[in-house]
């Protein structure tokens, strides 16, 4: 599985992030909304909110958004039929992302410092929102400078399972694709874009494919099977 290896192009949500994208219809997209100070009604932001998730999400399987995903900006442009002021975008867009971030738990946060004592470490990222609360997160969990590549779709609008990301961070690392290992949780847009790029891929999270080379319940039992050996 990992002879000639030297890179791991990790996913994130579900691999080593979890709790993201809250937009079901429990959800009070007002609370945060009303912490950064916005005045559209609960009920406006309620509808605008979910009108984006569902802007977004009926275009993020499809082919043809595969290399030109929209932005949550472009998505808020499209789904709202009146001129918002500029700081109201911003709010909106920062409570989209509010709820679209997870968290990365404490013991995720070691197995990342452990197998970046094995190989260098890049991340292939599919997030709609602006990168800048996920390269916080990175930073204050101390993980950011344990990655020598970061691909976010959002900030080039390219979407797994292509395989552009893959191989720009393939080139990022300056490595051939027969020395990296994709590790993700999905089956369609990791093993997926995997296939699509040429390299190797273990599932993790309890997915499972004929075309995986492994899988792992999870990335903590990964790194377990590398430290024995
Ligand atoms: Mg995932």
């Amino acid at each position: 599985m990992l002879i000639g290896k030297k890179a791991l192009l990790l996913d994130m949500n579900g691999t080593f992030m979890f709790g993201e994208d809250r937009f079901d219809d429990c959800q009070d997209f007002s609370a945060h909304y009303g912490r950064l100070g916005g005045t559209l009604p609960k009920e406006e932001i309620h509808q605008i909110i979910r009108a984006v998730y569902g802007y977004l999400s009926l275009r993020y399987p499809d082919e043809q958004y595969r290399h030109d995903f929209p932005s949550v900006r472009f998505a808020i442009s499209d789904v709202v039929d009146k001129v918002l002021a500029h700081d109201e975008i911003e709010r909106i867009i920062e409570t989209f992302t509010h709820h679209e971030l997870g968290f990365i738990p404490r013991e995720y946060v070691t197995v990342l410092h452990t197998l970046r004592k094995y190989f260098q470490l890049a991340a292939v990222i599919d997030i709609w929102s602006p990168k800048e609360a996920w390269v916080r997160i990175f930073d204050e969990t101390g993980i950011l400078p344990l990655f020598s590549a970061l691909s976010f779709s959002s900030d080039h609008g390219m979407v797994k399972p292509s395989a552009k990301p893959f191989k720009f961070v393939l080139t990022q690392l300056g490595i051939p694709k027969a020395e990296a290992l994709v590790v993700g949780d999905s089956v369609r847009r990791d093993l997926g874009g995997a296939k699509n790029a040429g390299i190797d891929c273990i599932l993790v999270g309890g997915a499972e494919h004929p075309d995986a080379c492994r899988t792992f319940s999870n990335l903590i039992e990964f790194t377990s099977a590398i430290e024995a050996g």
